[in-house]
């Protein structure tokens, strides 16, 4: 129990913690929820008050809040090594987990680079995958082709391969540029289809042209497998990815692979790509990898990119990148006993009736007044509001629809967060079909509260 009273600690929050894609003169003025505790698939704040983690805590958590087996691998590490550095030396737990990881990432990508957090991965693949062209004899391969709507992060490499404009666009005069090709994204298809089963993907042929046009000077392709998911939840049609790899292989591109938010076992098999048995040539993953406990991530890569940076010392074909925590211990114990418990819950068999359940139950919302476009992949799914349906015209932004209806779910005991008008479903993949059904629910009721009274 904490000695400060619910007040006391709001007070204090107000007047030293700077929040996170946050305008803080609306956060100052209103009473926020302080957690205290997290049991399961919930949150517990200090008045007591019980909320379903509806978002996994920013997409990370895995097997619910303060599992048992994960907590006992945490104390144990910690009471053997808490860290030491990879720069000059090696550690057991980061041996352990990349020789773990190898197993199970596509195959391949065997070489992994450590890092903490989701944009340094990126970070790190979009350096990595400059310099092993520059290694190749092809310095002038500097640029990459991106999506609209993509999200890779917030560091400035990693928005600067980003589409969102809301996030991006104050930060242009700092940014490199890219080829920028359209987002998959059918509801609002840039080449004005409707139906990715009859224009045959038109957005490739977009895709096409550009790496045609600006492919000699471009070191890879990157994107989000299967999902743009803070671009809004934007599913892919079937077969876009691989034919992203087709293309990458085509003109010699390296396929960068942001799996940030798809990996482990978000989308239903454990990496996005293997639903296309698409093997990238980098690989970054982060948020799940550690259940959703501590900031890990990885830059994984295959021995092509790999062997391109072996070399003499003096030839200076090292790779000069790293972060202070770096593979810390702590976290890869962590990862580790993730990965024991995907196997000993047999979590992604488990989770096909959940994603099942979710894919018919949301055919309910697609009725309603105000939902232009259900989208789900796996278990992750964004339902975007329209002020008009049949037009399909967006609610204005600062009508902050999304944020209304998660503030409604409140009263249901439900935490969610949406992305702009599309309210998300994104639950610890641990959440039972009961709690599901009551996530939900709750939401549904709080979209009708909100946009038909
Ligand atoms: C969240 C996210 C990132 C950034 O991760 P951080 O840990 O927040 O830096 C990068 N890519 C994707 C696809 C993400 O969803």
């Amino acid at each position: 129990m904490s000695t400060y009273s619910t007040e006391q600690l709001r007070a204090l929050d107000k007047r030293h913690v700077w929040h996170p894609f946050t305008q803080m003169q609306d956060w100052e003025r209103d009473d926020q929820i302080v957690i205290e505790k997290g049991e399961g698939c919930w949150l517990v704040d200090t008045e007591g008050r019980r909320y379903l983690d509806g978002v996994a805590s920013m997409w990370t958590n895995v097997h619910g809040h303060c599992r048992a087996e994960l907590n006992e691998a945490l104390k144990v590490q910690v009471d053997r090594l808490e860290h030491s550095t990879l720069l000059g030396l090696a550690s057991e737990q980061s041996i352990l987990l990349a020789a773990r990881l190898a197993e199970i990432t596509p195959p391949g990508l065997d070489r992994f680079f450590y890092s903490d957090n989701g944009s340094t991965a990126m970070e790190v693949a979009v350096k990595m995958a400059y310099q092993y062209q520059a290694h190749n004899g092809r310095p002038e391969r500097s640029r990459f082709i991106t999506f609209r709507n993509a999200y890779h992060g917030d560091t400035l490499g990693a928005v600067s391969v980003g589409g969102i404009d809301i996030y991006h666009a104050t930060f242009k005069p700092l940014m490199f540029e890219t080829i920028q090709a359209p987002s998959p994204y059918c509801y609002r298809c840039e080449q004005g289809c409707a139906d990715p089963a009859l224009c045959g993907m038109k957005c490739l042929d977009a895709l096409e042209a550009l790496i045609v046009q600006h492919g000699a000077f471009c070191a890879g392709v990157v994107i989000e497998p299967l999902l743009q998911g803070a671009g809004g939840m934007i599913v892919q049609p079937p077969g876009f990815l691989g034919r992203v790899r087709e293309l990458c292989n085509r003109y010699d591109l390296l396929m960068i692979a942001d799996e940030v938010a798809t990996g482990f076992g978000r989308t239903g098999r454990m990496f996005a790509c293997q639903h296309e048995e698409v093997v990238p040539d980098i690989m970054a993953i982060s948020k799940g990898i550690a259940a959703g406990y501590l900031p890990l991530a990885a830059t994984v890569a295959t021995e092509k990119v790999y062997a391109a940076f072996l070399g003499e010392y003096a030839a200076l074909k090292t790779f000069f990148h790293g972060h202070t925590f770096t593979g810390n211990p702590l976290a890869c114990a962590v990862a580790l006993k993730s990965l024991d418990l995907f196997e000993s819950d047999n979590l992604l068999v488990e989770l096909q009736p959940k994603i099942a359940f979710m894919k018919d139950r949301l055919e309910q919302f697609r009725t309603m007044e105000h939902v232009g476009d259900v989208r789900q992949c796996g278990m992750a799914a964004g339902i975007e509001l329209v002020e008009d349906k049949t037009a399909r015209r967006a609610y204005p932004w600062e009508h902050k629809l999304g944020v209304k209806v998660c503030l409604e779910a409140r009263k249901h005991g439900i935490f969610s967060r949406p992305l702009g008008n599309t309210v998300v479903i994104y639950p610890p993949l641990a959440i039972s079909l009961a709690e599901l059904e009551f996530l939900l629910d709750g939401l549904q009721r709080s979209i009708e509260a909100v946009t038909e009274t």
